[in-house]
């Protein structure tokens, strides 16, 4: 199984990303944003538990996002691996997934962290939010979640550099050229 994380802050361009990759390698791409929107969408028990978390820019708890992704792993068992978008956010997040992936005889290739400035974030997201409307990309929201991104979940890097899986690539530029040098990491793996 092949399986990576990619990194970075709201709007560094994670799901456009994504979405090349598994057309390339034919892996299944894992959002925990999309999965919480799509349970808030279906107004399903966990959807109404989280979406005032969401629409507020917080983290949902590490337990119930956890066991969604989890879950999510387990519905696809002939997957040929993963892309994990948005997941992890925390150590404890990071940890069970290698503890999860291990009990599958599977571990994490590496994961990718794509750089982008918060000038550059907080213009992407409010074109986002123009065409989403997504409430979390309201200017507070957003800016609450780019400077989360930045004080906190960056605190999860160190956790891969140390097991020497984590490459940075620049963000800003042609997707095409970007999606090339993600390719060119992917590769290696
Ligand atoms: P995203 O689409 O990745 O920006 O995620 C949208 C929102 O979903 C985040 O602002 C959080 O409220 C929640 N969320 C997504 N992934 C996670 C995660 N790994 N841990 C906690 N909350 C998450």
């Amino acid at each position: 199984m092949l399986n990576f994380v990619l990194f970075g802050p709201p709007g560094a361009g994670k799901g456009t990303q994504s979405q090349k990759l598994i057309d390339k390698y034919q892996l299944v791409h894992i959002s925990t944003g999309d999965l919480f929107r799509a349970h808030i969408k279906n107004q399903t028990a966990l959807g109404k538990k989280v979406s005032k978390l969401i629409a507020d820019g917080e983290l949902v708890p590490d337990k119930i996002t956890i066991d969604m992704l989890e879950e999510e792993i387990d519905k696809n068992p002939n997957a040929k691996g993963f892309v994990f978008d948005g997941f992890p956010r925390t150590i404890p997040q990071a940890a069970e997934l290698d503890h999860f992936l291990e009990g599958k005889g599977s571990k994490i290739a590496g994961v990718i962290a794509l750089d982008v400035d918060k000038d550059e974030l907080v213009k992407r997201v409010a074109q986002r939010q123009l065409e989403t409307h997504r409430v979390d990309d309201q200017a507070d929201k957003s800016q609450k979640r780019i400077d989360e991104y930045f004080n906190k979940i960056i605190l999860v890097l160190p956790y891969y550099e140390e097991q020497n899986k984590l490459t940075k690539i620049n963000g800003i530029g042609n997707i095409d050229d970007i999606f090339n040098e993600l390719c060119a990491v992917i590769n290696k793996y």
